[in-house]
């Protein structure tokens, strides 16, 4: 293989989707590198029990534990990465998540840029993503620079009904924002039809604003865009110096293949990114491309999250429930002096996919049935920030294989986040012995394997000697390296880290165009 290409882009995620759907315009010749295929259009997209009980779209794929145990790790090998299964609630990070903030369990470190950096490649995300939400709403936002581009996705009645309740009782509740394609003002003619299988299902209609849907197939048929399906990018080799990547290895239909490009960007997702610069270790480095500082693969984070069901007499009839977003407790308060962080709402609950916790509910209500008590419940999703510690890592073994060890972070803080919702509860006639934990939207056995918020395995920093990445996200020890998935990310806040990836991205696309000009 001969061809010579100016950018390669390994992974078409949050992040190397929209950076080749940046960099496309530019007319410079683009290989976008994706391990997975287009996911299949077909019924069993809006369908629970293959999606959450049969694990339909999750890899095969095997990881391992701190003690070698094997696990299927949450992650989904796609056309559009995990974009294709996400809830598309696409909330900017705080300013203050930009600068240092003190938790319980350490030190959430700056960032190198302020919010005020990222800020126009928000707006451009939430442009580009079609993100609808009513700015000022959020007490806890960073000014925006233009409005968000559609209204905000109403709340259905029984949603509407917890909002004001939530108004009445002093909270701040506001519409969460969302990136999908739903045109309240005509229906008719709206792609998104609204329905209750969005949240960690696939659309099948294609109105969910993903990175396939966005980035990717506007892309198809331009002439100096390619794309590579069941292209495995395995390792990646330099030239004597180490400094320059000359070639990227895949497999592909069980064959190596060798691509090269001027410009080779990485975003295969933090823990899969990290895996293929561990795995590329020559001489030249010995413990793995760009990880002079043995920072590679460390600082794991991916959400210290709670699901939680909550069963009301009244019924539920919402259909799509992620319209509300609570941050009273973002920060901390004058009740607790460190941050607890942000409730959101959860795809609803429906019986097939609430199967798996039977028992709980029996005890509850013996009387219902998994019908009743789906038609009962409110869904909640609760995010506390967790931290980026070093020994929290990604390694490979000898095989390549991931191991991934973690000790969860800000645990205390989770557990108050939790105490405040079941506070809310009482203002909005869920009493608190009414709840109960539900896993299914993590449907694994092992939490670990909840790898959905994967990030910080490459961080950015302006010290090479504590960071991967430079701030334009380029490797500081190679000149032609970049990462743009959620490994450069320092901290990770307590909102989903999608459109920080995507603002990211096309950020670090300005600064390649500026590059090859
Ligand atoms: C069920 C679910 C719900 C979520 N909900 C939300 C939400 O509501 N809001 C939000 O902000 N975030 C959400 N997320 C998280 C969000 O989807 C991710 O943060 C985001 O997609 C990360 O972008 P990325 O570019 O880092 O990785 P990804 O989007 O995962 O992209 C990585 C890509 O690299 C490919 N790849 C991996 N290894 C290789 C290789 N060796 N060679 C070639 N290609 C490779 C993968 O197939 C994939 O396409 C959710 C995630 C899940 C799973
Ligand atoms: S709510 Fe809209 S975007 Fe979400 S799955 Fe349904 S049709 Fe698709």
């Amino acid at each position: 293989m001969t061809e010579n290409y100016d950018v390669i882009i390994i992974g078409s995620g949050a992040g190397g989707g929209t950076l080749a759907y940046d960099l496309a315009s530019s007319g410079k010749r683009i290989l976008l590198l994706e391990r997975g295929d287009f996911l299949p259009r077909e019924l069993e997209n809006w369908d629970a029990k293959p999606v959450f009980v049969d694990g339909r779209y999750i890899t095969k794929d095997t990881w391992f534990d701190r003690d070698g145990k094997q696990f299927q790790p949450q992650v989904h090998y796609f056309v559009g990465g995990a974009t294709k299964l996400y809830g598309a609630a696409l909330y900017r990070l705080r300013p203050q998540d930009f600068g240092e903030i003190k938790h319980t369990d350490g030190i959430s470190p700056a960032w190198p840029l302020s919010y005020d950096d990222f800020e126009p490649w928000y707006s451009a995300a939430e442009r580009l993503y079609q993100v609808h939400g009513n700015a000022g709403e959020d007490p806890t936002e960073g000014p925006h620079s233009e409005p968000y581009p559609w209204p905000a996705v109403s709340h259905e009645p029984r949603l509407q009904q917890i909002s004001d309740d939530l108004a009445a009782g002093g909270y701040r509740p506001f519409h969460a924002p969302c990136g999908i394609m739903l045109n309240e003002a005509d229906r008719p003619r709206s792609i998104c039809i609204r329905c209750a299988t969005c949240d960690g299902y696939p659309c099948l209609v294609h109105a969910k604003a993903d990175a396939e849907v966005i980035a990717v197939r506007p892309l198809l048929g331009r002439p100096n865009v390619t794309l590579l399906t069941g292209a495995e990018v395995r390792r990646l080799e330099t030239d004597d110096s180490g400094r320059t990547v000359t070639g990227v290895v895949v497999s592909r239909d069980g064959n190596r293949e060798v691509y090269r490009g001027d410009i080779v960007a990485i975003s295969a997702g933090a823990a899969n990114s990290a895996k293929i610069l561990l795995n590329s270790a020559t001489d030249k480095h010995p413990n793995g491309l760009a990880n002079g500082s043995d920072q590679v693969g460390r600082n794991y984070m991916f959400h210290n999250c709670k699901a939680v069901a909550a069963l009301s007499k009244e019924r539920n009839d919402t259909v799509f429930q992620k319209t509300l977003g609570i941050n009273d407790f973002y920060f901390a308060t004058k009740d607790y002096e460190y941050p607890m962080g942000n409730i959101q709402m959860v795809g609803k609950s429906n019986a097939e996919a609430m199967r798996g916790e039977q028992p709980q509910l029996t005890w509850f209500a013996p009387e219902w049935g998994l019908d009743d008590a789906a038609r009962h419940s409110v869904d909640w999703w609760l995010t506390t920030e967790d931290l980026p510690v070093p020994e929290n890592r990604v390694t490979t073994d000898k095989d390549g294989n991931v191991h991934l060890t973690v000790t969860m972070t800000n645990n205390e803080e989770a557990d108050r986040l939790y105490g405040e919702l079941k506070k809310i509860l009482n203002h909005t006639g869920m009493a608190a012995h009414h709840v109960f934990r539900k896993n299914f939207y993590m449907n694994m056995a092992i939490p670990l394997a909840g790898c959905a918020h994967q990030a910080g395995t490459c961080r950015f920093g302006t010290d090479p000697a504590t960071s991967v990445l430079d701030t334009n996200c380029k490797a500081h020890e190679l000149d032609n390296l970049y990462v743009v998935d959620t490994s450069f990310f320092p901290s990770i806040g307590a909102v989903n880290p999608a459109l920080t990836a995507i603002a990211n991205a096309l950020r670090v696309g300005d600064h390649l165009r500026q590059r090859m000009a």
